[in-house]
Parts: structure tokens; sequence; C-alpha cells
């Protein structure tokens, strides 16, 4: 059979075909008032994206770029900081504030788990000076209580400070940023805004824009107030990723058309939607008697364990050979041991059944046991049908 190249993984994710022909079609030197235009036109709905009021800064990088400069802009050596690591991200948090010689807490859990919020609440003292943690812990699928950690450190003291890689979590999970108090989000364009890799985005509070004045780490290409500066002109410090910034306005009039001319609505129907998909696709694999990898499972992706004797290598292969279909592996210690569908930004009904039928036939082959064909299927079918009639209730009543 002819194949189509898909991506199920949590990024890059599929892309967003008018952005793609945006960027294609882009070429406004970003001296210019037209480039200008939509630079501050981008950062200000990326706002409305985020759902907060503090000004958005954008680095060209990956989202690692983001996740360094809010250690390089808040901190100062020998700070006192609390990372929570429950996988492969919290772990990079781990790296970069060592990197930038932070004396550094770690709390961990096993990959798989969520925190428990009175580990987190023994661990702060008034001196930690931040707290860094992921929204959702993409290397096992895993959702952490944002909402939860920001009450207890906003309980802590004023002077710690809550910096969140929501890089999978922002438009896969509802935050409510300001009105909890997380002072730097952190966003990545190959997730859930549906454009290629090359630019991370955060936004930052007030308090944290205050510790900048007196924090010492070195920093020069991501120094978060140089860009707030050269921002408030319409212009990045640098030269920016124009045709990353072409894509990014497309996309985000995507997102406001999904919300009908309102980009907050937009996220919630983004949220929704990768949140009846996970749904749809845990379904699915429970019913073929998979078990769910993770404790507490992200909208983003789900974790699926690899059957005992199985190296889930051999699934990512088998889904790529027969289907072109691309999802991941385990990263690190779990590697061969969980595969990984993610669900984010442009990714719909179909393709979630699509995926389910496609697991069917990977799982026969790799098992070599029959499989009960439209297993996965139907229990999805069944929850989105479940869902569906919900809603048309709702607007009916
Ligand atoms: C994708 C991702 C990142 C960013 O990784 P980059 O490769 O630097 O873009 C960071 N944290 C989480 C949770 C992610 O999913």
């Amino acid at each position: 059979m002819l194949r189509k190249n898909r991506l199920f993984t949590p990024g890059p994710t599929p892309l967003l075909p008018a952005a793609q022909a945006a960027m294609a079609s882009f070429s406004a030197h970003h001296r210019t008032a037209d480039f200008r235009a939509l630079f501050t036109r981008v950062l200000a709905e990326l706002k409305e994206f985020i759902g907060t009021q503090n000004d958005v800064i954008v680095t060209v990088s990956s989202g690692t770029g983001a996740m360094e400069a809010s250690v390089s802009n808040l901190t100062s050596p020998g700070d006192k900081v609390l990372v929570l690591s429950a996988g492969k991200f919290g772990e990079r948090w781990t790296g970069i504030t060592k990197a930038f010689k932070c004396n550094v807490d770690v709390l961990s859990v096993p990959y798989g788990e969520t925190f428990s919020l009175d580990d987190i609440r023994a661990r702060l003292t008034p001196d930690v000076r931040a707290v860094f943690v992921q929204a959702t812990e993409s290397s096992t699928g895993t959702r952490h209580d944002v909402e939860g950690i920001a009450k207890i450190v906003r309980a802590n003291s004023d002077g710690t400070l809550l910096i969140v890689d929501a890089i999978t979590g922002l438009g896969t999970t509802h935050l409510d940023v300001d009105r909890w108090g997380v002072d730097v989000i952190i966003g990545g364009s190959q997730k859930a805004l549906m454009i290629p890799p090359g630019l991370a985005y955060c936004a930052v509070s007030d308090r944290a824009w205050q510790r900048m004045e007196t924090t010492s780490s070195p920093r020069f290409y991501f120094d978060l107030r140089k860009e707030r500066k050269a921002a408030a002109k319409g212009e990045a410090a640098y030269t920016p990723a124009t045709s990353l910034f072409a894509a990014l306005g497309a996309a985000l009039d995507f997102i406001r058309q999904a919300g009908n001319g309102n980009l907050a609505n937009g996220r919630a129907v983004l949220v929704d939607n990768a949140e009846l998909c996970a749904e749809m696709t845990r379904a699915g694999v429970r019913a073929l008697g998979l078990k769910l990898f993770s404790a507490s499972p992200a909208a983003a992706l789900t974790t699926i364990d690899s059957p005992q004797g199985l190296d889930s290598g051999q699934i990512v292969k088998e889904f790529r050979e027969s289907f072109d279909a691309v999802v991941a592996n385990g990263q690190g210690e779990m590697k061969g041991r969980i595969f990984r569908i993610a669900h984010i930004g442009y990714y719909d009904y179909l393709d979630t059944i699509g995926i389910l039928g496609a697991l069917e036939q990977v799982l026969a082959r790799c098992t070599g046991t029959p499989v009960e064909y439209g297993a996965a299927v139907r229990a999805a079918q069944e929850v989105y049908a479940r869902a569906s009639s919900g809603k048309r209730q709702l607007v009916e009543a």
C-alpha cells in the first residue's frame, strides 16, 4: 500500500498547511515596518494564547534555549533552587541550573509518577530563590499539578520564583498562569503551535523582571531584558527567524478561527481537542490489553508499556515501516520499554482513529499473537460518541 508520512511525536508535531504556505512566501527584512507589524502582532497574540497579561519574549532557539534563558536571567551562582524532576526534561532543569552554578536541590520521583504536594512543601524554605518544573513531562507522558505547586510556592515566599516548562503543556492543558502566580511559563513552536522547530517563547512576571535587575549569571544572546527593550520598538535584538514568525502569525489566525474569532476560546478548543484525542487513545490502548505507563497521564501524549518481552523499538520500527507513522520510543532509561503517541496541536479525530487502527496491526505483527481487530478503534469510537452527544445535548438545552 501507499504510505503517507505522519508525525505522532511530542514535537515536532504535524504542520498546519496555512503556516507552511505563509513561511514559504515570506521575505520581508526584519528592520522594516512590515516585519515590525507582524512581530508586534505575534507577541501580543501569544499573550492571549498563553492567557497572560505578562510580557512575552520569543527566542530564536528550540525550547531548551528559553529554559536556559530563565536560568541565566533569574539566578546568580550559589542561589538555592529547587528542581522538581520526574523524567528526562526534569533532568534537563537539573543540568541547566548546575551549569549556571546554582545550589540545586532536586526532588525527584520515578519515571511515570508525579509529585506529592506535601513532599514539595517539605522541601521548600523561604531561602529557595526559584522552583523549576514541567507542566507535562514529555518523556513519560505525565501531567504535573501546576496549580497545586503554584499555590505552595506562592505561600512559601514572594522571593521564590516559579518557572514552568510548559513546552508540551501550552495548548494541551488548561493553565491559568497569572491567577496561579506562575513567574515564567515557557512554550515552543514545534508543539501545539503547529509550526516547525526554531522558536521558543516565554511569559515573564513583574516579580521575575525585577529579579533580573539583581542577578549575576552570565548571559548574552538570551538576555531577556535586551529582548524586552527591543520588542517595545517592534523588533528583536538580533536577526529573528523571520519566516517562522510568518508561520506563527498564520497559526495564531487558525487558532483564533477555531475559537470563532477569539484567541482565548481558540486555545480552549485546542486544549479540549487534545484532551479528547488523549481520552480516545487511552481507551483504545486499554482495550488491546496494553498498560498505560503514566500514573497521571497528560493530554499531550499517551505513553504505553511495551508488552512483556518486546523491545518498544520494534513497535516504533513497525509503525514506521508498515505505515510511515512516526511514534516515539522511550528516552533515556525508558528506551525500549515504552512507546509514546502524541496528540498535540494540528491533530484530529481521524488521526486518532488511524493510529489506533495501525496499532492493532503493529501489535499483531510484533507479538505474533492474534489481536481482536477493531477493539481499540471501537473503544475510541465509544469515547468520541459519548463526548460529542454530551456536547450536542448542551447546545440543544
Ligand atoms: C519538547 C520539549 C522541550 C524542548 O526541547 P527542545 O528540543 O529544546 O525543543 C522541553 N521540555 C519539554 C517538556 C518538551 O516536551
